[in-house]
């Protein structure tokens, strides 16, 4: 029997995963497998500083910890199927890869929208690749951009556009207003005042049905008729979870993988689920599985899910509570920023602001049943710092289910 841990996919939450199996006290062999050819490396700067050009490239790598040196990498090689029964992954080279432990960290790709139209033009934004391409589009002189999607990436690229001269920047939602979904109406319109004061347009309410144009893109057409003129197009329209790889091993992969309250996948003791591509129930919350896609879930998820798969492989039992997180992201766009910490979008029918007001800097809570379960603010660093005040409270509060 294989001796190795395998950690699929190579980035954040891969590396958090392997460094935390050596907290966790496994010594044995630890294989990474990652399909993009780099070491890995931070993506929030990608839509910010370092697509604004205002930190290089070269600054996104994460230093790994000395305790994971002796980790084998295994870069620019893509897992391509799982027998989860016989403890094997197969490689795109062929390889087939014994392992003891299988932690499952593929994260995510982004969603494309399928219209008919020219493709050249359009990006997404996910890797080092994308941002690079997508640098060189927003810095050619006059360029005219159009972001579809007004989630929190789409947001962010539309400041950076603006940051970087574009003659226009339009974002398009089907939504009423952007980043709705986590944040809910009242934040939600505060925010789009503030793009719209500092230059970014808005087409609210309608999608995309097409694109314009012979070999690249030149305009974008909405579902209300009219067509955006546009040399750079930017889709933000969500992500997909890598797990094809994974498919007739009888998992839920409705939605990333299913775990349960200790990040297993489908029952089994040896292979867990990390980061973005994790579906897990939250006990903090309604113990309903959700994926959460922030920075702070690949460092929570990878100390829990390390815990119990090397306790398993000792022939133990971790002996730990189900994994409660307290969600936290924060989002900068233009000269403000978003921190949020909790479940906001649990708590959108009942947002109070708890200090501030929306027009100027703003902290609001968002209460399910009278409990707050999530606080955003928005504005400068005082309200980030007013925020960060009410973190105790929401790790105080009951489990809703409780
Ligand atoms: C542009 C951008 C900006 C962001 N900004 C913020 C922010 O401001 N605040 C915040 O809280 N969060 C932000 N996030 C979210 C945060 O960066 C993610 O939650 C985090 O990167 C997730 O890490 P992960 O390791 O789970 O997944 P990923 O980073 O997606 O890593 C998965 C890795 O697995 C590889 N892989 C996939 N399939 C296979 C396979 N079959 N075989 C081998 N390898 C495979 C992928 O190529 C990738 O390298 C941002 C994300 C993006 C993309």
């Amino acid at each position: 029997m294989s001796a190795t841990v395998v950690v699929a996919g190579a980035s954040m939450a891969g590396l958090r995963a392997a460094e935390q199996l050596r907290a966790a006290g496994w010594d044995g062999p630890i294989t990474l497998i990652g399909d993009e050819p780099h070491m890995p490396y931070n993506r929030p700067p990608l839509s910010k500083e370092v697509l604004a050009g205002k930190a290089p490239f070269e600054s996104l790598a994460f230093r790994p910890r000395a305790s994971v040196a002796d980790v084998r990498w295994r870069l620019g090689t893509k897992v391509v199927a799982a027998d989860l029964d016989r403890r094997v992954v197969t490689l795109d080279d062929g390889e087939a890869l014994a392992y003891r432990g299988l932690v499952v960290a593929t994260g995510m790709r982004p969603r494309r929208l399928r219209c008919p139209g020219p493709v050249t033009g359009r990006h997404t934004v996910r890797t080092l690749a994308d941002a690079q391409g997508l640098r060189e589009a927003l810095t050619r002189p006059g360029a005219r951009v159009v972001i579809v999607g007004a989630g929190f990436i789409g947001c962010e690229v539309a400041a950076t556009a603006v940051a970087l001269g574009a003659a226009e920047v339009t974002v398009v939602d089907p939504l009423p207003l952007p980043m709705v979904g986590p944040l809910g109406d009242q934040l939600a319109k505060a925010l789009l005042g503030r793009h719209e004061q500092r230059g970014v347009r808005f087409a609210l309410g309608t999608g995309v049905t097409g694109f314009e144009g012979d070999d690249r893109v030149t305009g974008v057409v909405l579902a209300d008729g009219t067509v955006l003129a546009a040399d750079v197009v930017v889709e933000c329209v969500g992500s997909l979870a890598n797990t094809e790889w994974l498919d007739g091993n009888g998992l839920d992969l409705t939605d990333g993988v299913l775990t349960d309250g200790h990040l297993r996948a489908g029952g089994r003791p040896d292979v867990v689920a990390v980061g973005d591509v994790a579906r897990f129930p939250n006990a903090r919350y309604d113990g309903v599985p959700r994926r959460v896609e922030h920075w702070s879930i690949p460092t929570d998820t990878a100390k829990h899910a390390a815990r119990v798969l090397a306790a398993h492989l000792g022939g133990g039992d971790a002996g730990l509570a189900r994994f409660a997180p307290l969600p936290t992201f924060w989002s900068d766009q233009h000269d403000f920023r978003l921190q949020s910490f909790g479940a906001p979008a649990l708590g959108k029918e009942d947002v109070r602001v708890l200090d501030g007001d929306p027009d100027g800097d703003v902290v609001a809570g968002y209460h399910t049943a009278g409990r707050l379960v999530g606080v955003v603010a928005l504005g400068g660093p005082a309200a980030a710092a007013a925020a960060a005040r009410y973190r105790a409270e929401l790790l105080a509060q009951p489990a809703l289910t409780a």
